[in-house]
C-alpha cells in the first residue's frame, strides 16, 4: 500500500534555519520550491504554504521541508506518517546541510547533490518507493549525470498511479 494524499494535494511549509550558509535565503528556498515544481506532472498539487518555525522530521500536524545540521549518514529524509488505508497523515523533508558542506570541500557540485536529494525526498512525499533504474529520481544510486536530476517519465508514471484514483 502506497502513502497517498486522498485529496491529491501535498500542502507543504518551509523552515529556512540551518541552510546552508554558502546560498542565501532565497537561494536555498529555491532549491525547495523548484524540487516540489518538478514532480508537477504526476498531477498532485504540491502547494507551498508559507514559512514556519515548525522543525523538519516532528509530527505536529504540519508538513514541513527544512534544514538539519546533524546529519551523517544520509543527505537527506523524509518522515512520513500514513493511517492503515494508505492516507497520508504527514510528511516532512529534512535537508542535512552539513553533508552538502562536505560535498562541497570533496569538489562535488553540492548544489546540483541538493536539488537530486530535494526531487527524490518529494517523491517520497508523494508516497513513492524506491526505484532499480538508475536514470529515476527514486533510484538509491548515485545519480552522475546531471541530465538525471529530474524525475524521469518512469518517475512521474509511478506517481500517476498511485493517483490514478479520483480525489476524495
Ligand atoms: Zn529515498
Amino acid at each position: 500500500m502506497h502513502m497517498h494524499w486522498s485529496d491529491h494535494s501535498y500542502v507543504w511549509h518551509y523552515n529556512s534555519e540551518g541552510h546552508p550558509s554558502w546560498l542565501t535565503d532565497d537561494q536555498a528556498f529555491a532549491v525547495v520550491h523548484q524540487a516540489a515544481k518538478d514532480w508537477k506532472a504526476c498531477g498532485i498539487e504540491l502547494r507551498y504554504a508559507g514559512i514556519t518555525d515548525k522543525k523538519p522530521g516532528v509530527f505536529d500536524g504540519k508538513n514541513v521541508v527544512g534544514w538539519r545540521t546533524d546529519g551523517t549518514r544520509y543527505s537527506a529524509w523524509t518522515s512520513w506518517r500514513m493511517r492503515r488505508d494508505g492516507r497520508a497523515v504527514e510528511a516532512d523533508i529534512t535537508l542535512y546541510s552539513n553533508i552538502f558542506d562536505i560535498y562541497r570541500r570533496k569538489g562535488i557540485d553540492a548544489y546540483l547533490e541538493m536539488r537530486k536529494s530535494a526531487i527524490h525526498e518529494f517523491g517520497h512525499a508523494l508516497g513513492l518507493s524506491h526505484s532499480s533504474k538508475p536514470s529515476d529520481a527514486m533510484s538509491v544510486r548515485v545519480r552522475t549525470r546531471p541530465e538525471w536530476r529530474l524525475p524521469s517519465d518512469n518517475d512521474i508514471g509511478e506517481c500517476r498511479k498511485i493517483y490514478s484514483r479520483p480525489p476524495l
